[in-house]
């Protein structure tokens, strides 16, 4: 499967980084659809669906989804119609098995590396929180200020379960051990982009933008 499309945009960055903050603001940018990986699997679990059972507890424990399932569920939303002109991924890929077996469809336009020391990573997923329906996220401040109610679509504002002291270390170890070598093998192409993810998210956007 050969995917068209003027952006097709990989972030790369450890959790905190924020990936997702500037994957929704490019995908507006840009007009295409943000695909989160991590988004696609909090989904399937929500909906309680066969796929989602079996990798609930993956996922809650802060572990990583078998290569074969998430590489499924990659391939299945961007052959979706609206992913046709470009897209932009959060969270894909984790591994070197996978951005090697990527190889041969997904073809990014640009990767772009987020980067952030461990103490502002665990600084803002400790105070991390999202929405359970729609993907707006915010910071505990902001919840011990106005509610757990969403500004965007009226949901519930939570703390995800992977967010806790605990998962967060194994998160951000399994970055480091097996998603950093990720940025070497992308680094021998001439795709890549870093950028210094611990400045403000207008900032960073602009950085970006300007490569694109
Ligand atoms: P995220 O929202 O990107 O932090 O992802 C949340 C969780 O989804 C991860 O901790 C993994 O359990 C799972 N996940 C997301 N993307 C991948 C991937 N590319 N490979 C394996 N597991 C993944």
């Amino acid at each position: 499967m050969m995917i068209e499309g003027q952006h097709r945009l990989i972030l790369i960055g450890p959790q905190g980084s924020g990936k997702g903050t500037q994957a929704e603001l490019l995908s507006v940018y840009l007009q295409v659809p943000t695909i989160s990986t991590g988004q696609l699997c909090r989904s399937e679990i929500a909906h309680g669906t066969e796929l989602g059972k079996q990798i609930e507890n993956f996922v809650k424990n802060g572990e990583l989804v078998p290569d074969e399932i998430i590489t499924a569920m990659l391939k299945k939303r961007i052959s979706d119609y609206d992913a046709q002109d470009g897209f932009i991924i959060d969270g894909f890929p984790r591994t070197v098995a996978q951005a090697e077996e990527a190889q041969s469809w997904l073809h990014p336009t640009k990767v772009i590396v987020l980067e952030i020391n461990d103490r502002v990573a665990v600084q803002r997923m400790t105070s991390r929180r999202a929405c359970t329906q729609c993907r707006f996220k915010t910071t505990a401040e902001y919840v011990a200020k106005h509610g757990d109610e969403c500004p965007r679509c009226f949901g519930k504002i939570i703390q995800r379960q992977d967010d806790l002291p605990e998962a967060i270390q194994k998160r951000l170890d399994m970055y480091h051990l097996v998603t950093q070598p990720v940025i070497e093998f992308y680094k021998k192409t001439d795709e890549m982009e870093r950028f210094n993810g611990a400045l403000s998210i207008p900032l960073v956007f602009m950085e970006i933008a300007h490569v694109l």
